[in-house]
Protein backbone atom coordinates (compact mmCIF):
# COMPACT_ATOMS: atom_id res chain seq x y z
CA UNK A 1 0.00 0.00 0.00
CA UNK A 2 2.16 3.08 -1.64
CA UNK A 3 -0.30 5.20 0.51
CA UNK A 4 0.29 4.52 3.88
CA UNK A 5 1.85 7.46 5.76
CA UNK A 6 3.99 4.64 8.03
CA UNK A 7 7.61 3.41 6.76
CA UNK A 8 6.84 0.36 4.42
CA UNK A 9 10.53 -1.30 5.07
CA UNK A 10 13.92 -1.33 6.18
CA UNK A 11 14.58 -0.24 2.29
CA UNK A 12 12.57 2.58 2.63
CA UNK A 13 14.45 3.78 6.21
CA UNK A 14 17.94 3.24 4.42
CA UNK A 15 16.44 5.56 1.63
CA UNK A 16 14.46 8.24 4.10
CA UNK A 17 18.38 8.37 5.72
CA UNK A 18 19.81 9.11 2.51
CA UNK A 19 16.99 11.94 1.82
CA UNK A 20 16.38 13.92 5.42
CA UNK A 21 17.25 17.26 5.18
CA UNK A 22 20.10 18.21 7.39
CA UNK A 23 19.92 21.57 8.46
CA UNK A 24 16.88 23.78 9.21
CA UNK A 25 17.19 25.65 6.05
CA UNK A 26 16.84 23.05 4.05
CA UNK A 27 13.69 21.68 5.70
CA UNK A 28 10.56 22.16 3.41
CA UNK A 29 7.76 23.95 4.64
CA UNK A 30 6.44 24.28 8.27
CA UNK A 31 7.30 27.33 8.06
CA UNK A 32 6.17 28.72 11.78
CA UNK A 33 7.66 25.65 13.63
CA UNK A 34 10.97 26.25 11.75
CA UNK A 35 11.17 30.09 13.26
CA UNK A 36 10.34 29.18 16.70
CA UNK A 37 12.68 26.10 16.42
CA UNK A 38 15.53 28.18 14.84
CA UNK A 39 14.64 31.03 17.75
CA UNK A 40 14.73 28.41 20.65
CA UNK A 41 17.86 27.01 19.82
CA UNK A 42 19.70 30.34 18.98
CA UNK A 43 19.05 31.32 22.30
CA UNK A 44 20.10 28.54 23.93
CA UNK A 45 23.63 28.95 21.62
CA UNK A 46 23.71 32.41 23.06
CA UNK A 47 23.63 31.97 26.97
CA UNK A 48 25.12 28.32 26.32
CA UNK A 49 22.78 26.14 27.70
CA UNK A 50 20.81 23.38 26.37
CA UNK A 51 17.58 23.92 24.42
CA UNK A 52 14.45 23.58 26.46
CA UNK A 53 12.50 20.01 25.79
CA UNK A 54 10.71 19.96 22.72
CA UNK A 55 7.21 17.86 21.52
CA UNK A 56 6.87 17.86 17.97
CA UNK A 57 3.27 16.47 17.85
CA UNK A 58 1.01 15.01 14.44
CA UNK A 59 0.30 12.22 11.53
CA UNK A 60 3.54 10.26 10.56
CA UNK A 61 5.68 11.14 7.83
CA UNK A 62 5.39 14.95 7.81
CA UNK A 63 8.98 15.60 9.26
CA UNK A 64 9.45 14.32 13.00
CA UNK A 65 11.97 12.19 13.42
CA UNK A 66 13.91 14.32 10.94
CA UNK A 67 13.46 17.72 12.83
CA UNK A 68 14.81 15.56 16.08
CA UNK A 69 17.95 15.22 13.45
CA UNK A 70 18.30 18.85 12.59
CA UNK A 71 17.83 19.69 16.39
CA UNK A 72 21.30 17.69 17.03
CA UNK A 73 22.70 18.73 14.20
CA UNK A 74 22.22 22.60 14.41
CA UNK A 75 23.29 22.42 18.63
CA UNK A 76 26.00 20.46 16.90
CA UNK A 77 25.32 17.64 19.64
CA UNK A 78 24.90 14.11 19.51
CA UNK A 79 21.47 12.64 19.01
CA UNK A 80 20.32 9.36 21.20
CA UNK A 81 17.41 7.82 19.38
CA UNK A 82 14.34 5.79 21.75
CA UNK A 83 10.74 4.78 21.40
CA UNK A 84 7.97 4.81 23.37
CA UNK A 85 7.58 1.13 22.81
CA UNK A 86 11.07 -0.21 23.63
CA UNK A 87 10.54 1.77 27.01
CA UNK A 88 8.54 -0.93 29.25
CA UNK A 89 10.63 -0.17 32.03
CA UNK A 90 11.37 3.03 34.04
CA UNK A 91 15.56 0.68 34.23
CA UNK A 92 14.76 1.03 30.28
CA UNK A 93 14.77 4.63 30.62
CA UNK A 94 17.06 4.79 33.13
CA UNK A 95 19.88 3.36 31.45
CA UNK A 96 19.15 5.50 28.14
CA UNK A 97 19.34 8.39 30.39
CA UNK A 98 22.30 8.04 32.90
CA UNK A 99 24.48 7.21 29.94
CA UNK A 100 23.90 10.75 27.91
CA UNK A 101 26.72 12.78 27.54
CA UNK A 102 26.29 16.73 28.38
CA UNK A 103 23.73 18.18 25.89
CA UNK A 104 23.00 15.63 24.35
CA UNK A 105 19.49 15.68 22.19
CA UNK A 106 17.52 12.44 23.29
CA UNK A 107 14.71 11.73 20.73
CA UNK A 108 11.83 9.41 22.41
CA UNK A 109 9.27 8.65 19.38
CA UNK A 110 6.20 7.76 19.67
CA UNK A 111 6.80 9.03 23.83
CA UNK A 112 2.95 8.23 24.20
CA UNK A 113 3.45 4.63 24.50
CA UNK A 114 5.90 4.86 27.14
CA UNK A 115 5.27 2.92 30.33
CA UNK A 116 3.59 4.77 32.87
CA UNK A 117 6.36 4.13 35.68
CA UNK A 118 8.80 5.58 32.97
CA UNK A 119 6.72 8.52 32.41
CA UNK A 120 7.64 9.33 36.39
CA UNK A 121 11.09 8.91 36.04
CA UNK A 122 11.10 11.43 33.20
CA UNK A 123 9.16 14.01 34.81
CA UNK A 124 11.83 14.53 37.18
CA UNK A 125 14.51 13.82 34.72
CA UNK A 126 13.23 16.63 32.40
CA UNK A 127 13.18 19.17 35.14
CA UNK A 128 16.20 18.54 37.57
CA UNK A 129 18.72 16.72 35.52
CA UNK A 130 17.93 13.82 38.16
CA UNK A 131 16.62 10.51 38.49
CA UNK A 132 16.02 8.26 41.52
CA UNK A 133 17.06 4.49 41.56
CA UNK A 134 15.66 2.38 43.29
CA UNK A 135 18.04 -0.07 44.88
CA UNK A 136 16.83 -3.55 46.71
CA UNK A 137 13.26 -4.75 47.58
CA UNK A 138 10.69 -4.86 49.81
CA UNK A 139 10.81 -3.19 53.18
CA UNK A 140 14.82 -2.60 52.79
CA UNK A 141 14.52 -0.40 49.67
CA UNK A 142 15.58 2.89 48.84
CA UNK A 143 16.12 5.58 46.48
CA UNK A 144 19.81 7.01 45.18
CA UNK A 145 19.61 9.80 43.54
CA UNK A 146 21.67 10.14 40.18
CA UNK A 147 22.73 13.03 38.87
CA UNK A 148 22.44 13.56 34.94
CA UNK A 149 24.04 15.21 32.46
CA UNK A 150 21.82 18.03 31.10
CA UNK A 151 20.27 16.93 28.09
CA UNK A 152 17.55 18.23 25.50
CA UNK A 153 14.53 15.79 25.18
CA UNK A 154 12.77 15.69 21.86
CA UNK A 155 9.47 13.71 21.79
CA UNK A 156 7.26 12.99 18.89
CA UNK A 157 3.84 12.07 19.41
CA UNK A 158 0.97 11.39 16.47
CA UNK A 159 -1.73 12.00 19.89
CA UNK A 160 -0.14 14.83 22.09
CA UNK A 161 -4.21 14.69 23.60
CA UNK A 162 -2.76 11.42 25.05
CA UNK A 163 0.16 12.53 27.26
CA UNK A 164 -0.62 12.93 30.50
CA UNK A 165 -0.55 16.70 31.34
CA UNK A 166 2.51 16.47 33.79
CA UNK A 167 4.43 15.71 31.00
CA UNK A 168 2.73 17.77 28.43
CA UNK A 169 3.54 20.83 30.54
CA UNK A 170 7.27 19.97 31.22
CA UNK A 171 8.16 20.82 27.40
CA UNK A 172 9.65 24.42 26.74
CA UNK A 173 7.65 24.25 22.98
CA UNK A 174 5.17 21.93 21.26
CA UNK A 175 5.45 22.25 17.97
CA UNK A 176 2.15 21.03 15.51
CA UNK A 177 2.97 19.80 12.66
CA UNK A 178 0.40 20.39 9.63
CA UNK A 179 0.00 18.66 6.56
CA UNK A 180 1.87 19.81 3.53
CA UNK A 181 0.33 22.23 0.76
CA UNK A 182 1.19 20.95 -3.11
CA UNK A 183 3.56 23.32 -3.70
CA UNK A 184 6.10 22.56 -0.88
CA UNK A 185 5.70 19.40 -1.66
CA UNK A 186 6.77 19.95 -5.22
CA UNK A 187 9.65 21.71 -3.70
CA UNK A 188 10.42 18.22 -1.40
CA UNK A 189 9.78 16.29 -4.22
CA UNK A 190 12.52 18.79 -6.49
CA UNK A 191 14.69 18.06 -3.91
CA UNK A 192 14.43 14.35 -3.55
CA UNK A 193 14.75 13.93 -7.84
CA UNK A 194 17.39 15.95 -7.86
CA UNK A 195 19.41 13.62 -4.95
CA UNK A 196 18.02 10.12 -7.01
CA UNK A 197 19.40 12.13 -10.10
CA UNK A 198 15.82 11.16 -11.94
CA UNK A 199 15.25 13.74 -14.05
CA UNK A 200 11.56 14.45 -14.37
CA UNK A 201 9.45 17.57 -15.39
CA UNK A 202 7.29 19.78 -13.29
CA UNK A 203 3.90 18.87 -14.22
CA UNK A 204 4.77 15.33 -12.96
CA UNK A 205 5.97 16.53 -9.98
CA UNK A 206 2.80 18.50 -9.43
CA UNK A 207 1.08 15.44 -10.14
CA UNK A 208 2.56 13.51 -7.61
CA UNK A 209 2.31 16.36 -5.07
CA UNK A 210 -1.19 16.24 -5.16
CA UNK A 211 -1.80 12.74 -4.72
CA UNK A 212 0.51 12.01 -1.74
CA UNK A 213 -1.76 12.32 1.27
CA UNK A 214 0.03 15.93 1.99
CA UNK A 215 2.79 13.79 3.32
CA UNK A 216 6.50 13.93 2.24
CA UNK A 217 7.39 10.35 3.18
CA UNK A 218 4.82 9.35 0.70
CA UNK A 219 5.87 11.89 -1.76
CA UNK A 220 9.48 10.43 -1.90
CA UNK A 221 7.58 6.75 -1.95
CA UNK A 222 5.37 7.68 -4.91
CA UNK A 223 8.25 9.16 -6.98
CA UNK A 224 10.77 5.83 -6.67
CA UNK A 225 8.00 3.98 -7.83
CA UNK A 226 7.73 6.80 -10.80
CA UNK A 227 11.49 6.17 -11.50
CA UNK A 228 10.88 2.08 -11.54
CA UNK A 229 8.11 2.80 -13.90
CA UNK A 230 10.06 5.13 -16.28
CA UNK A 231 12.99 2.83 -16.10
CA UNK A 232 10.95 -0.80 -17.40
CA UNK A 233 9.35 1.53 -19.70
CA UNK A 234 11.28 3.74 -21.20
CA UNK A 235 10.14 7.28 -21.99
CA UNK A 236 10.20 10.58 -20.55
CA UNK A 237 9.25 10.75 -17.16
CA UNK A 238 6.58 13.08 -17.09
CA UNK A 239 2.70 13.52 -16.61
CA UNK A 240 1.70 11.08 -18.64
CA UNK A 241 4.38 8.77 -16.93
CA UNK A 242 3.11 9.15 -13.63
CA UNK A 243 -0.37 8.82 -14.48
CA UNK A 244 0.25 5.60 -15.57
CA UNK A 245 2.71 4.42 -12.95
CA UNK A 246 0.12 5.96 -10.34
CA UNK A 247 -3.09 4.29 -12.04
CA UNK A 248 -1.22 0.86 -11.95
CA UNK A 249 -0.34 1.17 -8.11
CA UNK A 250 -3.99 2.36 -7.53
CA UNK A 251 -3.05 5.77 -6.35
CA UNK A 252 -6.58 7.77 -6.64
CA UNK A 253 -6.81 11.65 -7.34
CA UNK A 254 -6.92 12.34 -3.99
CA UNK A 255 -4.00 9.70 -2.67
CA UNK A 256 -6.20 8.09 -0.48
CA UNK A 257 -5.24 4.64 1.08
CA UNK A 258 -6.76 1.62 1.70
CA UNK A 259 -7.94 2.83 4.90
CA UNK A 260 -8.91 6.33 4.10
CA UNK A 261 -11.28 4.80 2.03
CA UNK A 262 -12.76 1.64 4.04
CA UNK A 263 -13.79 4.84 6.35
CA UNK A 264 -15.21 6.29 3.57
CA UNK A 265 -16.83 3.68 2.28
CA UNK A 266 -18.18 2.74 5.00
CA UNK A 267 -19.66 5.81 6.18
CA UNK A 268 -21.46 7.06 3.18
CA UNK A 269 -22.96 3.05 2.59
CA UNK A 270 -23.68 2.13 5.65
CA UNK A 271 -24.15 4.97 7.72
CA UNK A 272 -25.71 7.13 4.64
CA UNK A 273 -22.87 10.10 5.08
CA UNK A 274 -23.14 10.24 9.23
CA UNK A 275 -23.33 11.46 12.00
CA UNK A 276 -21.31 8.56 13.15
CA UNK A 277 -19.44 8.79 16.15
CA UNK A 278 -15.32 8.05 16.23
CA UNK A 279 -15.91 3.98 17.97
CA UNK A 280 -18.57 2.71 15.75
CA UNK A 281 -16.37 3.64 12.91
CA UNK A 282 -13.59 2.48 14.64
CA UNK A 283 -14.74 -0.99 15.43
CA UNK A 284 -16.64 -1.58 11.67
CA UNK A 285 -13.23 -0.71 9.62
CA UNK A 286 -11.63 -3.22 12.35
CA UNK A 287 -8.81 -0.56 13.19
CA UNK A 288 -8.65 1.10 16.93
CA UNK A 289 -9.91 4.88 17.44
CA UNK A 290 -6.57 6.16 18.00
CA UNK A 291 -5.56 5.47 14.28
CA UNK A 292 -8.52 6.82 12.92
CA UNK A 293 -8.24 9.82 15.26
CA UNK A 294 -4.96 10.77 14.43
CA UNK A 295 -3.84 9.48 11.47
CA UNK A 296 -6.66 9.03 9.40
CA UNK A 297 -9.78 11.59 10.11
CA UNK A 298 -6.78 14.94 10.41
CA UNK A 299 -6.62 14.18 6.47
CA UNK A 300 -10.21 13.50 5.19
CA UNK A 301 -10.95 16.40 7.72
CA UNK A 302 -8.24 18.77 5.57
CA UNK A 303 -9.02 17.76 1.81
CA UNK A 304 -12.79 18.44 2.77
CA UNK A 305 -14.57 14.95 2.84
CA UNK A 306 -15.61 14.90 6.28
CA UNK A 307 -16.05 17.41 8.99
CA UNK A 308 -16.95 17.00 12.70
CA UNK A 309 -19.61 17.89 14.95
CA UNK A 310 -20.76 17.09 18.45
CA UNK A 311 -23.10 14.17 17.00
CA UNK A 312 -20.32 12.46 15.17
CA UNK A 313 -18.27 12.85 12.10
CA UNK A 314 -20.34 13.62 8.76
CA UNK A 315 -19.31 13.27 5.58
CA UNK A 316 -19.85 16.75 3.13
CA UNK A 317 -21.34 16.71 -0.45
CA UNK A 318 -17.55 16.57 -1.54
CA UNK A 319 -17.55 12.81 -0.56
CA UNK A 320 -20.62 11.42 -1.78
CA UNK A 321 -19.37 13.44 -5.26
CA UNK A 322 -16.31 11.87 -5.35
CA UNK A 323 -16.76 8.41 -4.03
CA UNK A 324 -19.85 8.37 -6.52
CA UNK A 325 -22.46 7.70 -3.80
CA UNK A 326 -26.07 8.39 -4.02
CA UNK A 327 -26.24 11.35 -1.55
CA UNK A 328 -29.92 10.59 0.67
CA UNK A 329 -29.59 14.57 1.92
CA UNK A 330 -29.10 15.80 -1.79
CA UNK A 331 -32.77 15.46 -2.79
CA UNK A 332 -33.30 17.69 0.10
CA UNK A 333 -30.97 20.82 -1.18
P1 LIG B 1 7.93 11.27 11.00
O1 LIG B 1 9.03 11.09 12.00
O2 LIG B 1 7.05 12.45 11.29
O3 LIG B 1 7.13 10.03 10.75
P2 LIG B 1 10.13 11.61 9.12
O4 LIG B 1 10.90 12.71 9.77
O5 LIG B 1 10.66 10.23 9.29
O6 LIG B 1 8.60 11.65 9.58
O7 LIG B 1 10.02 11.98 7.56
C1 LIG B 1 9.72 11.02 6.59
C2 LIG B 1 10.44 11.31 5.29
O8 LIG B 1 9.93 12.50 4.71
C3 LIG B 1 11.94 11.51 5.45
O9 LIG B 1 12.58 10.74 4.46
C4 LIG B 1 12.21 12.95 5.14
O10 LIG B 1 13.29 13.02 4.29
C5 LIG B 1 10.98 13.40 4.41
N1 LIG B 1 10.60 14.72 4.91
C6 LIG B 1 9.80 14.95 5.96
N2 LIG B 1 9.63 16.28 6.14
C7 LIG B 1 10.35 16.88 5.18
C8 LIG B 1 10.57 18.26 4.84
N3 LIG B 1 9.98 19.25 5.52
N4 LIG B 1 11.38 18.53 3.81
C9 LIG B 1 11.93 17.53 3.10
N5 LIG B 1 11.77 16.22 3.37
C10 LIG B 1 10.98 15.89 4.38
Amino acid sequence: ELTTPEPISEAELVFEGALRPKSLDEFVGQAKVRGQLQLLLQAAGIQGRTADHILLAGPPGLGKTTLAMIVAHESDKPLRMSSGPAIQHAGDLAAVLSSLVPGEVLFIDEIHRMARSAEEMLYLAMEDFRIDIMVGKGAGATSVPLDLAPFTLVGATTRSGMLPNPLRDRFGFTAHLEFYDESELEQVLFRAARMLNFDIDRAGLAEIAGRCRGTPRIANRLLRRVRDYVLVHGGAADLSAVKAALTLYDVDELGLDRLDRAVMEIMLTRFGGGPVGLNTLAVSVGEEAETIESVVEPFLVRIGLITRTPRGRVATPQAFAHFGAPNPQGSFL
